[in-house]
């Protein structure tokens, strides 16, 4: 007899459980890493749907470095599709955007998109330079 597959309702849950947790670690080890404990508080927040700029987005960032509060959003429905190692990446790329906030001055209405495309870069080097140290 033919085994029954399962609810892909209740496997999706279980997926989408899955990474959260694993973001959420990813995380908590890289707030103590990169230094951020000292930030008033970075809330993560887990959407299940896609990402209303573009639906490969996999997170992004709000920072406000005045007051060290920023908002994570990650977007389930693609993270859930990344391995671990590629969750932490965006994980590590969301929050070295907090990490340079500051850089943005006293406004983000002040950024041409010339200064996105730079800290864009800059963020993805960083981050490629600290998971390669992380991983040895
Ligand atoms: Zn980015």
């Amino acid at each position: 007899m033919p085994k029954k597959p399962p609810c892909p309702f209740i496997a999706e849950a279980d997926q989408l459980r899955a990474a959260k947790e694993a973001i959420e670690g990813f995380a908590a080890l890289w707030i103590g890493r990169l230094n951020l404990s000292h930030w008033s508080d970075i809330t993560q927040k887990f959407h299940t749907g896609l990402c209303p700029e573009t639906a490969d987005c996999a997170a992004r960032t709000f920072s406000d470095w005045k007051y060290k509060y920023a908002t994570i959003e990650f977007y389930l429905g693609v993270m859930v599709n990344m391995e671990p190692q590629e969750q932490e990446l965006v994980v590590v790329h969301e929050l070295l955007h907090v990490v340079l906030n500051e850089m943005h001055g006293a406004s983000d209405a002040n950024l041409s998109e010339d200064d996105r495309a730079h800290e864009e870069r800059v963020v993805t080097e960083l981050t490629q330079a600290f998971l390669r140290i992380a991983r040895g």
